[in-house]
């Protein structure tokens, strides 16, 4: 194996077998990005075209999300690994606004290639996007509207944007008002800890049935219901109720209990069954002595000690998930112990009322709070389990949109609106840069405007004639128009209630000029032999490429030069 500097970088190359530099490089780094960014920009917008993706295992899945489609793409082309990456530092950091990333580094090297056509250096355009996008950062804040974090309705408007074309119109208004009714319940201020939100999807019913439950909610199976053929009825209400966790199972352990005893004869089996029933008496006598009502086991719990138990008004639920059980213990204070032996009244949880009820084909117990509003969860029903688990990431990004404009307080008009008021402004600060580097801010406000034409497109509308007529909307200073997908015109976005969060627009630019950075700097691609070894992938880290930057180039060792 050979090892060599390449001239010019501070680089290692391993046995290269075929290299491309300098402008040809560049243009096949340029021409591969454009081409996967063609592919997702179509997505944009409620009225974004589906893609099919066919796994290279057969899988087809059929999405109009950016952030899927990459994610399940195989991509092999070093350059397209790029753009994904700067697709997922901006799901990873704000959960949404991949297509605009995506398509913004799309447009950006599109429009650096018409400037490298010009003559002009990589490093000038760089430079250039660089100070647009510093420009372009700090206009966004200045066309933001700003939020109240009590004003409910406000954050449904933005969790709609999110979502509008995920779904039909009015089941999105309805999760986003319940997601948003969630959020602001458990919400202190500005502050929201989705921790405290328990959400939980019951296939079956329609998705109207779902609800937000104030207290923990934990879907217990048919735990309940087994105790009921016993004959015994709990109750359904536990007032002032008392909780027990523990980690391990609650069943005699018979084969411990075999191993030291030959069962051959009637006495010695009589031994060992009031063994087994010493062992269950004891633990059901403990937890009665605690004052248990209802006892959460990570494992199993044998029919004998839950019947029981049940005798003594004893709920016991088994096999409770981790997660869960964590969640028990936050919200009842309740000190998770391994055995039953192990338990002391310190570890004894409590909740002023816990309820049992039947949705669906299973059962649930519903742990309230001291306090209303600490905890709440979200019951989705609605169909099939892939239904109910699509509803449940439509949640979630309404979560994040909604938790996003409640930290910033603050939101941008969507519909390519808040872009074509920094392309505006962007055109004129142009003036004020000069130089080269004043023709790369121009191409940045162009790259800007990729956002307006694609949702125009998408609703039908002339691309041309509709950004120039955004045009004559903020030239009259009006930052707010945008493009209405849904009723295919120009309008004023905020009374259209299209909102954003400041933060995914912030995040958006600032990912698709570091995607659109990192692909213009690259002027050498060496294809080196396979080693497998722990060769220098080329990465060069003189370079903050920020969110962890390219960890793996997946056996694609290629180098970055200047
Ligand atoms: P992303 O992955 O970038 O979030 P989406 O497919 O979610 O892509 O589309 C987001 C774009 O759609 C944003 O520019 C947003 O302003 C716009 N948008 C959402 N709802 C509407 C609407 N009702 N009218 C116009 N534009 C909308
Ligand atoms: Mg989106």
């Amino acid at each position: 194996m050979t090892q060599r500097r390449t001239p010019g970088s501070n680089l290692w190359v391993t046995h290269e077998v075929d290299r491309s530099e300098g402008a040809t490089a560049r243009a096949a780094n340029i021409a591969a990005a454009k081409s996967l960014a063609e592919a997702v920009r179509t997505t944009l917008g409620p009225n974004g075209m589906d893609k099919m993706v066919v796994g290279s295992d057969g899988t087809v899945v059929v999405t109009n999300d950016g952030a899927s489609i990459l994610e399940r793409m195989d991509l092999d082309d070093p350059t397209a690994k790029m753009l994904a990456e700067a697709a997922r530092s901006q799901n990873g950091t704000v959960g949404d606004g991949t297509t605009t990333t995506v398509t913004l580094v799309g447009a950006l090297l599109e429009s650096a290639e018409n400037l490298l056509e010009e003559g002009l250096h990589p490093t000038t355009i760089i430079e250039g996007y660089r100070r647009a996008a510093e420009e372009a950062l700090d206009q966004l804040r200045k066309v933001s509207i700003d939020v109240d974090p009590t004003d409910e309705a406000e954050l449904r408007r933005v969790a709609e944007t999110a979502v509008t074309g995920k779904w039909d119109d009015e089941s999105a208004r309805y999760l986003s008002s319940l997601a948003v009714s969630a959020l602001t319940d458990v919400a202190e201020g500005d502050s929201v800890d989705v921790r405290n939100i328990t959400l939980q999807s019951i296939p079956g019913g329609s998705l109207r049935d779902s609800e937000v439950l104030d207290g923990l909610s934990i879907d217990i199976g048919s735990s309940s219901t087994t105790i009921e053929a016993f004959d015994v009825h709990l109750p359904d209400t536990y007032e002032s109720a008392s909780v027990a966790l523990l980690d391990t199972e609650l069943t005699v352990d018979s084969a411990d209990a075999v191993s030291h005893t030959s069962v051959s004869d009637a006495a010695q089996l009589r031994d060992l069954q009031s063994y087994e029933e010493s062992v269950r008496v004891e633990a059901v006598q403990q937890l009665s002595e605690l004052g248990v009502d209802v006892v959460f086991c990570q494992k199993s719990i044998d029919d004998e000690i839950r019947m029981r138990l049940a005798r003594e008004g004893i709920l016991s639920i088994e096999r409770t998930r981790q997660d869960e059980m964590h969640k028990v213990a936050s919200v009842t204070g309740a000190v998770l112990e391994r055995n039953v032996d192990d338990l002391a009244l310190t570890d004894i949880g409590q909740a002023p009322r816990i309820d049992r009820r039947s949705v669906g084909t299973t059962d649930l117990v519903v742990i309230s709070t001291d306090v209303p509003g600490s905890h709440v969860s979200l019951l989705l029903r609605g169909g099939t389990e892939h239904v109910a688990e699509e509803t449940k990431r439509v949640i979630k990004d309404c979560f994040s949109v909604a938790q996003l404009a409640l930290q910033d307080k603050a939101v941008v008009p969507g519909g390519g609106a808040s872009e074509m008021a920094l392309a505006h402004h962007l055109d004129t600060f142009a003036s004020q840069v000069g130089g080269r580097s004043q023709l790369a801010v121009e191409s940045f406000a162009e790259a800007l405007e990729a956002i307006p034409r694609t949702l125009a497109t998408s609703a039908g509308l002339d691309a041309i004639d509709t950004l120039a007529e955004l045009r004559t909307h903020q030239h009259r200073g009006e930052t707010t128009a945008g493009v209405d997908v849904v009723n295919g015109t120009v309008a004023d976005m905020r009374a259209e209630a299209v909102l954003e969060p400041l933060a995914v627009k912030h995040y958006a630019l600032t990912n698709a000029l570091e995607g659109a950075t990192m692909i213009l700097r690259v002027d050498d691609i060496i294809a080196a032999e396979q080693t497998g070894g722990d060769h220098d992938h080329g990465h060069d880290h003189d370079h903050d490429h920020g969110h962890g930057g390219l960890q793996d180039t997946g056996g694609y060792p290629w180098a970055v030069g200047h």
